[in-house]
C-alpha cells in the first residue's frame, strides 16, 4: 500500500510508477515596505492572482490527473480539463489493445493477409515513434509483443508462466520490422497473428498531447501524469521546479525539481505476479525470449517529453543498460539494480 500525493492508493497493477510531490507556493512574499506606492498599485496587474487547480480521470488502466496554473476560474480550469480528459477517451479508443472495436485492434486483425490498412493520423504517429524507438533499442521496446503480453496476462490470473509452445509460437508474430509504413497513411503488419499493443509508449503520448492543449489554452505552469508518466510544462509560480520523486535502492527516493521535460520510472517491481515456484515474473517482457522479465530492476528516463522517457523506460527494464550510451539527445538514464 502506498499514498500517492494524499491518495490512498492499493491499486498494484496499475497506478503510479512514479510519486510526484507539488510544492504550492502560489503565495509569494515580497517586503512590500521596500515597494514604491506607484509600483504597489500597480501589482496586481503585474501579478495576475494564479489559482492551483488538479483533476483525474481514469483512462488506459490507470489515473490520469492534470494539475495546472491559471489566473482562469474555476468553472473555465473545469471545462479545459474536460476537453482534455475527452481528447485521452479518444486516444484509448484508438491505441486500446483491450477493446476489440479500437482501431488498433482492428488492424491487427488484419496482419498477415497482406493488406495497406489506412490508419488515423495518431495511429500512424505513434506506429511510426515505436517503429524508431525499437530500432534505436535493437529491439527491447517492440510494439509486435501483444501476442505475448496475451499469454502473460493469462499467466498473470491463473499464477503460472505460460507453456513454453506457446511462447514459442508467440514469439514468430513478434519482430517491430515488420510494421511496413506506406505513404498516404497505410499500414501493413506482414506476419501472420502479430497483435500490436502499444502499452509501453501509449500513456507517455497521451500525457505530452494533454500538456499540448493545456499550452494551447495559453496555460505554460502545468504537468500531466498519465499514472506515472509525466510531463512537465513551466514550474509553479515562483517555483524553481516541479518536485518529483524518483526511487532509490534502499526504497527511500531522490527530489528532483524539473520543468520542461518528461520523466517515467518503469521495471519489474512495479507490476508483477508471483508463480508458484517463488519466481516474480513482471508485466515487460522480453521480446528476444517470450518470457517476463524477473530482474528486479528500476528505470528512471528524463527526457525531453513523456514519449520518449516511457518507451526508454519500458525498454532499458528489458536490457538495463543501454547498447549505445548515445541513446538520444538530452536523455538522462538511473538503473536501479534492487
Ligand atoms: P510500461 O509500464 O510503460 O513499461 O509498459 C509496459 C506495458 O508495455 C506492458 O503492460 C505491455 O502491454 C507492454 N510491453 C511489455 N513488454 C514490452 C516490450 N518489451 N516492448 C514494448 N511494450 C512492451
Ligand atoms: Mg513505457
Amino acid at each position: 500500500m502506498k499514498w500517492y500525493n494524499g491518495i490512498h492508493c492499493s491499486q498494484e497493477y496499475v497506478l503510479s510508477n512514479n510519486l510526484y510531490t507539488i510544492f504550492n507556493l502560489s503565495t509569494l512574499t515580497f517586503n512590500l515596505s521596500k515597494f514604491p506606492f506607484n509600483l504597489l498599485l500597480l501589482l496586481p496587474v503585474l501579478l495576475p492572482a494564479q489559482q492551483r487547480y488538479e483533476f483525474s480521470h481514469p483512462q488506459m488502466g490507470t489515473v490520469f490527473r492534470l494539475v495546472f496554473y491559471t489566473e482562469k476560474d474555476s468553472v473555465s480550469a473545469q471545462a479545459i480539463a474536460a476537453r482534455i480528459f475527452a481528447r485521452v477517451d479518444t486516444l484509448n479508443a484508438i491505441f486500446s489493445d483491450y477493446l476489440p472495436e479500437s482501431e488498433l485492434s482492428r488492424l491487427s486483425d488484419q496482419a498477415g493477409i497482406g493488406k495497406k490498412v489506412p490508419v488515423s493520423k495518431e495511429l500512424w504517429e505513434i506506429l511510426r515513434l515505436s517503429k524508431s524507438y525499437a530500432k534505436a533499442s535493437d529491439g527491447a521496446f517492440d510494439p509486435t509483443i501483444g501476442a505475448l503480453t496475451r499469454l502473460w496476462r493469462r499467466a498473470r490470473n491463473l499464477k503460472e508462466p505460460p507453456d513454453l509452445a506457446r511462447i514459442v509460437a508467440a514469439l514468430e508474430t513478434v519482430d517491430y520490422r515488420s510494421i511496413r509504413l506506406y505513404k498516404n497513411r497505410r499500414v501493413q503488419l506482414k506476419l501472420k497473428g502479430t497483435r500490436l499493443d502499444l502499452g509501453g509508449i501509449a500513456q507517455g503520448y497521451a500525457a505530452d498531447e494533454c500538456l499540448a492543449l493545456l499550452r494551447a489554452t495559453g496555460i505554460s505552469s502545468a504537468l500531466a501524469d498519465a499514472g506515472g508518466d509525466i510531463v512537465l510544462g513551466h514550474a509553479p509560480p515562483g517555483n524553481k521546479g516541479w518536485a518529483i520523486e524518483r526511487p532509490l535502492t534502499d526504497s527511500t527516493t531522490e527530489t528532483l525539481f524539473l520543468a520542461n521535460c518528461g520523466i517515467t520510472t518503469s521495471g519489474a517491481t512495479y507490476r508483477y505476479f508471483e508463480a508458484a515456484n517463488g519466481m516474480r515474473y513482471s508485466h515487460i517482457i522480453d521480446p528476444r525470449t517470450g518470457w517476463g522479465i524477473t530482474q528486479p530492476r528500476l528505470v528512471t528516463i528524463l527526457a525531453p517529453n513523456a514519449i520518449t522517457a516511457d518507451a526508454w523506460a519500458t525498454a532499458l527494464s528489458v536490457r538495463g543498460t543501454p547498447k549505445s550510451k548515445k541513446i538520444g539527445f538530452k536523455i538522462k538514464i538511473w538503473v536501479v539494480e534492487i
